[in-house]
């Protein structure tokens, strides 16, 4: 058995249009990872090479796992995805083997994108004596980033809320070497979060997504998320048949609704 339990090989269902907002940022990932796949000849003429694998960094509930995604549906890459954490295994060697069975499946299924969440428990800790398993899974990790720079059909995709604690090994030339910040969404981009999340609710027309975009500063996506969530269950709180969410639950629930994101981790973006 495998040290990765949870490899899964998937093709998600994530548009680009289900995001909202960050225009500009889906152009630069397009230009980073779908041109490079679907105008080869052209890159190669120019003698621009794609970049090796890209950084999402940024507060928690901003869409990295989002945009990795629709990257993988709208170039149709299979997406084999792993969070940092799960790389390590108590048991010597299983580790590095999950490494490395985990490329080998990614190019077994390409073109595709390997994304890694929360990367920066890799190689996050030190060990002090003999090489720690965090020191071994690193190795292997830039033995294999290294590896599929000439494969290309193989994208590797990373996400973290703390690039100050991310290995500095891992971003140099020619591994993750295209850094990416995913913000906390503006007001414009609020909007249309809302707006996306309101599609897919039963609302009464007494909703203003405007002016709940207004009192959500400092949100991030989920946390809107969050925010429908909790005034649909309000609704239904006082009326189990109640057709539709208004305006008044939002009210009631954005009364006591705040954003978490600390400060402290803005500040080191
Ligand atoms: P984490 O760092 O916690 O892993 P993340 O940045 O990867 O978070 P996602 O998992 O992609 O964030 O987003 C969490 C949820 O927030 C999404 O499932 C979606 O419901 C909502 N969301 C966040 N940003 C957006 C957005 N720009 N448009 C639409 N929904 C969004």
């Amino acid at each position: 058995p495998s040290a990765m339990r949870e490899l899964l090989i998937e093709v998600p269902n994530v548009r680009w249009t289900d995001i909202g907002g960050l225009d500009h940022l889906k152009l630069k990932l397009r230009q980073a990872v779908e041109w490079p796949l679907k105008h080869s000849e052209s890159f190669q003429r120019l003698g621009v090479k794609a970049p090796a694998g890209v950084l999402l960094y940024g507060p928690p509930g901003c869409s990295k796992t989002m945009i990795a995604k629709a990257l993988a549906t709208e170039s149709g890459l299979n997406f084999l995805s792993i969070k940092g954490p799960e790389l390590f295994s108590k048991f010597v060697g299983e580790s590095e083997r999950a490494v490395r069975d985990l490329f080998t499946k990614a190019r077994q299924v390409a073109p595709s994108i390997i994304f890694f969440d929360e990367m920066d428990a890799i190689g996050g800790e030190r060990g002090v004596g003999e090489a720690s398993v965090h020191e071994r899974v690193l190795a292997q990790l830039l033995t294999e980033l290294d590896g599929v720079v000439p494969l290309k059909s193989v994208t590797i995709l990373a996400a973290t809320n703390r690039p100050d604690r991310m290995d500095r090994a891992l971003l140099r030339p020619g591994r993750l070497d295209r850094l990416i910040y995913v913000p906390l969404p503006d007001f414009e981009t609020r909007l249309q979060i809302i707006e996306i999340i309101l599609s897919k609710m039963s609302i009464s027309d007494d909703v203003n997504s405007h002016y709940v975009a207004t009192k959500t500063e400092g949100f991030s996506g989920a946390e809107l998320q969050a925010l429908c969530h909790e005034a649909a269950l309000q609704a239904l709180e006082n009326d189990l048949d109640c057709p539709a969410v208004r305006m008044e639950h939002f009210h009631i629930v954005l009364k006591d609704f705040r954003a978490r994101t600390p400060q402290s981790l803005l500040k080191i973006y």
